[in-house]
């Protein structure tokens, strides 16, 4: 497969090329130039298949032949193998026709670890090959930090860096980063917001000489592969309850776009999606945008769904690049006014078309505590703030009960004990394998929000 820049000025690129490169040299993010798609027989076969046979089968036209069949089987069955579940992302009941897709059984608890599992193995493999190593930055509002540190710990191919916004994630958060103590890991504590990490992230990758340098590298969700893992669980969860022979609705809790993006894709692959719901907390960007077209970034507002704290949504650009039939140059002139005036328009007709797959909800933070409470009492499950703001617009979105409604459960209570334990009076457990987490020691520097101090500390320690 080849693969295209959203802004059409960089170079195509093959898979594993994509997978290094991360950010494109313009700016832009990699798409796969077309779109596998399946047939109804095809999705119907997949019934009752596991979920690293259904992995391999959606995943391989994105990277087979260029990684052989049988070396791409094995990354696979590796990546997946540190999960405690072994369906791997189980569906449970909440009510009538209402299910949550659980998809923190990974080593760090977050639906991340779905994606960057896979993409560890994926760098050592090939990088091996090559007998290169790269170097990681990543920005994190939380999850993303921990299961990247997670997927590269240890190994020789890869330095991770991992900037966060000092004090504006959850303590568990902080400490899944900040107590991994390898050679090759580095904690930052930016003093900004997260949009602040991730704009000095972007800073870097468009420094092209500091970026050839230190052979840089991507693991959050501007990297293709974290969209193409993620595309599996749509197929897995749609077909364990009847897809083809019938539509299937999802909402999603909804910050940097990857996770529903991901939904658009398994769509246009084929899958018989009926509403795919993009569920946002008071940062409600997304659900502004996709009401009335206009994306003007406000001032981010610390909530009790800190994953989703989010102004910029980096893979919003990938649905632009579709909305406009792939023309790179309207995708740069949108992205242009963004970073002039904070804010740009998507036309009538163009909105139209998003409007056809996506709904879009913001979920305040008090509705959020209601619906923790409610599915508390109603069905026994705790569930952690994101998977409720799912819950809640799944709740008031959902056009047709006869058609199952499935919510992303992006991450286990326990990741988020406070605001769980606050509504509910439970406090939530961590599993075994993290009980210690509270004993172990941190290590992580602080930085002001500066781009010269950053690089000067990134050389420093490589
Ligand atoms: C990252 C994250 C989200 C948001 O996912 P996007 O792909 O960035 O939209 C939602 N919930 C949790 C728990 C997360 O970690």
């Amino acid at each position: 497969m080849k693969y295209i820049s959203t802004r059409g000025k960089a170079p195509d690129l093959n898979f594993e090329n994509v997978i290094l490169t991360g950010l494109a040299r313009d700016g832009g993010l990699y798409l796969p130039q077309s779109w596998p798609s399946f047939s109804n027989t095809q999705i119907k076969a997949m019934q009752g298949k596991s979920y690293q046979e259904i992995a391999f089968t959606v995943m391989s036209p994105y990277v087979c032949p260029e990684i052989s069949e049988s070396d791409f089987k094995d990354l696979i069955k590796k990546a997946y193998s540190s999960f405690r579940d072994d369906e791997i992302a189980p569906l449970s009941q909440i009510d009538n026709n209402e299910w949550i897709l659980e998809l923190f059984h990974g080593p760090t608890l977050a639906f991340k670890d779905i994606a960057l599992q896979l993409l560890g193995y994926l760098f050592d493999y090939v990088l091996g090959k090559r007998n290169e190593k790269i170097t990681i930055v990543g920005a994190t509002s939380g999850d993303t930090g921990s299961a990247a540190i997670e997927c590269v710990k240890g190994r020789k191919c890869a330095d991770i860096f991992m900037l966060h916004p000092k004090g504006r994630v959850s303590d568990v958060q902080r400490k899944q980063m900040t107590t991994v103590q390898e050679v090759n890991v580095h904690n930052i504590a930016i003093e900004g917001d997260f949009d602040d990490c991730q704009a000095l992230v972007k800073a870097l990758f468009n420094d092209h000489e500091f970026r050839d340098q230190v052979n840089l590298s991507a693991v959050n969700s501007i990297n293709w592969a974290r969209v193409m893992a993620q595309i599996v669980y749509y197929f897995t969860s749609a077909v364990a309850l009847g897809a083809p022979d019938r539509k299937i609705s999802y909402s999603v809790p909804t910050g940097n776009f990857g996770d529903v993006y991901a939904g658009y894709v398994a769509k246009k692959m084929g899958l018989p999606i009926d509403q795919l719901i993009v569920a946002t907390n008071i940062n409600d960007i997304l659900s502004r945008t996709l009401s009335c077209g206009e994306y003007k970034v406000g001032e981010t507002i610390p909530t009790i769904s800190p994953s989703m704290d989010i102004q910029v949504s980096s893979n919003f650009e990938r649905l632009l690049f579709n909305l406009y039939d792939g023309d790179g140059l309207q995708v740069n002139s949108l992205m242009e006014s963004l970073q002039r005036t904070g804010q740009f328009n998507i036309s009538k007709g163009r909105l139209a078309l998003a409007k056809e797959t996506f709904d879009s909800m913001c979920v305040n933070e008090k509705a959020t505590k209601d619906t923790i409470s409610e599915v508390f009492k109603s069905a026994g499950v705790l569930l952690d703030p994101h998977t409720a703001v799912g819950i809640n617009a799944a709740r008031k979105k959902w056009n047709d009960p006869a058609t199952p409604m499935i919510t992303l459960g992006t991450a286990h209570p326990a990741k988020f004990p406070e605001a769980v334990k606050d509504v509910t009076g439970i406090h939530p457990d961590l599993p075994p394998h993290m009980a210690d987490l509270f004993e172990r020691d941190e290590e992580f520097d602080e930085l002001p929000n500066d781009l010269i101090a950053l690089k000067k500390y990134i050389v420093e320690r490589l």
